[in-house]
């Protein structure tokens, strides 16, 4: 699953929607705990900074549809406001003329913040008319708040059909994270699931069942399935009618040959409160009055043993009733097993409300891999479902789809794809896509598959292996990188010739740049030959871009064209290289004509580097990027 985001679309000056998830806690009117609103920042100040005029929309709370004063979001704006420096003005309600004039009124770099959504009943309810009043708003959509990205609601579905909708940084890091639990993680791999209830989390036991080697049960949880082994658990936290299905789980592992690690020594309480009676017990020996609130000794030291070597982890639910201290040591010796296993390269990620806090608690946050912002959200993900909030937002298009002739699935929404214009990263990528893209407006998944592919490519996509891997990006890539390069020379050259001949100046000035690497190699041609034939091969793309891209369309005229004028280009090249040489020596001195060989190769060792470092920065970045993927952002 591969999403645009919001480094894939030029801000500047755009009226961007900006759905987060800013449910926070509040007390008193005063925000308990910012961490929600800390998780957009990046995507916020990523559009402010480049020039957005930012329209932010959240709930907060369940207000059901009715106006309720302790639920407003002005506490929200004005912890927002502290933390971005800059005042983000709360409107008085998300519709309304008022509301619209603010809207208008935001300039670039600017952002406001729209009250709660839920205090109209039609948000809750996708309805399209609330829907297109909130896209009316903005030019884009993005969506940040993956807390809420499994509810099909008008802001999370309904407004992603009415304009371009892109993931934000938050929601592409969860998608990411979440991803690499269920594509090809790195084994062993081991899940570690507690909290209060098997039947909100039992789908997600069967998924992930088929994917991990590893499955640690605790807290409440482990009860129910303790009852399935037949053992007791008196009056502890369990869920009698869902026995049987545990019974079925446990079966199923077993046949999966998937280590389950059950509690083998409890900690049991008379009451589940603060300052009563406990004590250590096997599970088989669990008094009738009395409740299970952590795992023993014997069951952590069983648990750290079967994290030993694991190289991929998920943990939703706590091991105990961690809120009361006493009982938290299950869940605080997980938390601390886990941050070091992060810390040693395993990729850990901890979804799930309350298992979050006590990760948080214990000062452990930026220790793990990821902790997942979206508790119901990161559930259904990881039971495979497809979260309607991610589901509209626009695909990435793979890099086969170059060639594909109709790339159906990502069609649709690529109509709301903006102008692309030369600017930051995109720059190298998008400059060349007005010039041609319009033209083949028939074939344009072709066009569009490519140039879209760049960007993300160098800045996102979890790449493939090095080198090789490299392979099936770089057309795309290259090609937009050769457009330049050609603009480049003929820009220089001033021939002013038209695309066919604007590709004998690239040529011409390549040729002399490595016949004079080859003068200078003299004998020991054979050893320079070889980074020679490296360099080539860099450059060959250039012509296999073009003999690929002939290839489906026309290939055998293209072929000929190429073969004429490679020849074409050689012939050239020695003539107009010398040509250029001695005009350059009649003109200048010995010392300017240095410089200005220097000149001339320049541009054609710049744009051959800038060939090649595309090709080559591909790689290195695709290298780094499983890398970086290994040690995840720590957060
Ligand atoms: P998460 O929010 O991480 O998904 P849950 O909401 O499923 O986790 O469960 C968290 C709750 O489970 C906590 O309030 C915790 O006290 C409770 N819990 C954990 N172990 C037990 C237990 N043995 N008995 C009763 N409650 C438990
Ligand atoms: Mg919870």
């Amino acid at each position: 699953m591969d999403k645009l985001t919001v480094r894939d679309f030029d801000a500047r000056d755009k009226r961007v929607f900006v759905r987060v998830d800013f449910n926070v806690p509040l007390e008193d009117g005063r925000v308990t705990d910012d961490s929600r609103i800390r998780a957009s920042l990046p995507t916020i100040v990523h559009l402010m900074s480049q020039g957005a005029r930012v329209v932010l929309a959240s709930h907060l709370g369940r207000p059901e549809g009715k106006v309720q004063d302790g639920l407003r979001l002005r506490p929200v704006g004005e912890r927002l406001s502290l933390l971005l420096r800059r005042n983000v003005p709360v409107t008085g309600d998300a519709l309304g003329p008022g509301t619209e004039d603010a809207i208008k009124r935001i300039r670039p770099g600017e952002a406001l913040l729209l009250e709660n959504l839920r205090f109209h009943a039609a948000e809750e309810k996708n309805d399209p008319q609330f829907a297109a009043a909130l896209a009316s708003y903005a030019d884009i959509y993005v969506n940040d708040a993956f807390g809420t990205a499994h509810r099909a609601h008008a802001s999370t579905v309904g407004i992603a059909s009415l304009l371009p909708a892109y993931a934000g940084l938050l929601m592409e890091r969860e998608i990411r994270a979440l991803s690499s639990l269920l594509e090809e993680p790195e084994h062993p791999y081991a899940a570690i699931l507690g909290g209060a209830k098997v039947s909100g989390k039992l789908k997600v036991l069967d998924n992930l069942l088929t994917k991990v080697d590893v499955l640690i049960l605790g807290g409440g949880m482990a009860n129910t399935f303790l009852l399935a082994q037949g053992k007791s658990v008196g009056k502890s936290l369990a869920e009698h009618d869902m026995v049987e299905e545990a019974r079925a789980l446990l079966a199923k592992a077993e046949k999966r040959g998937v280590q389950v690690v059950l509690p083998v020594d409890v900690i049991v309480a008379k009451e589940v409160t603060r300052g009563t009676e406990y004590k250590t017990l096997p599970a088989e020996k669990i008094p009738a009055s009395w409740h299970i609130v952590d795992v023993g000794k014997q069951t952590l030291d069983l648990i750290e043993s079967a994290l030993r070597d694991v190289r991929t982890v998920v943990w939703n639910g706590p091991i105990g009733v961690f809120e009361i201290p006493v009982f938290g040591a299950g869940t605080r010796h997980v938390a601390r097993i886990l941050a070091d296993k992060a810390q040693a390269g395993a990729t850990v990620v901890v979804g799930g409300g309350d298992s979050v806090a006590a990760v948080q608690q214990q000062g452990l946050a930026s220790s793990m891999t990821h902790l997942s912002t979206g508790g119901g959200a990161s559930l259904e993900f990881l039971e495979g479902r497809e979260l309607p909030g991610i589901a509209v937002l626009l695909d990435r298009p793979k890099p086969t789809l170059v060639r594909a002739e109709s790339p159906a699935p990502a069609e649709p929404p690529r109509v709301f794809r903006p102008a692309p214009r030369a600017s930051e990263l995109a720059a190298p990528t998008r400059t060349p896509m007005p010039a041609k893209a319009p033209a083949k407006s028939p074939a344009s998944a072709t066009t569009r598959g490519g140039p879209m592919n760049e960007n993300p490519a160098a800045a996102t996509t979890p790449a493939p292996s090095a080198a090789p891997a490299g392979k099936p990006a770089a057309p795309a890539t290259r090609k937009p990188a050769a457009s330049a390069t050609r603009r480049t020379a003929s820009a220089k050259r001033k021939a002013g010739a038209p695309k066919t001949s604007a590709r004998k100046p690239a040529a011409t000035k390549r040729k002399p740049a490595s016949a004079k690497r080859a003068a200078s190699a003299g004998k020991r041609s054979t050893a320079k030959r070889k980074p020679a034939a490296t360099k080539s091969a860099a450059r060959k793309p250039a012509t296999a871009r073009k003999s690929a891209t002939a290839r489906k369309p026309a290939a055998s005229r293209k072929a000929a064209t190429a073969k004429k004028a490679a020849t074409a280009r050689k012939a050239a090249t020695a003539k107009k290289a010398a040509t250029a040489r001695k005009a350059a020596t009649a003109k200048k001195s010995t010392t300017t004509r240095k410089s200005t060989t220097t000149k001339k190769s320049s541009p054609a060792r710049k744009p051959a580097s800038a060939r090649k470092s595309p090709a080559a920065k591909k790689p290195a970045s695709s290298a780094r990027r499983p890398a970086a993927a290994k040690k995840k952002p720590r957060r």
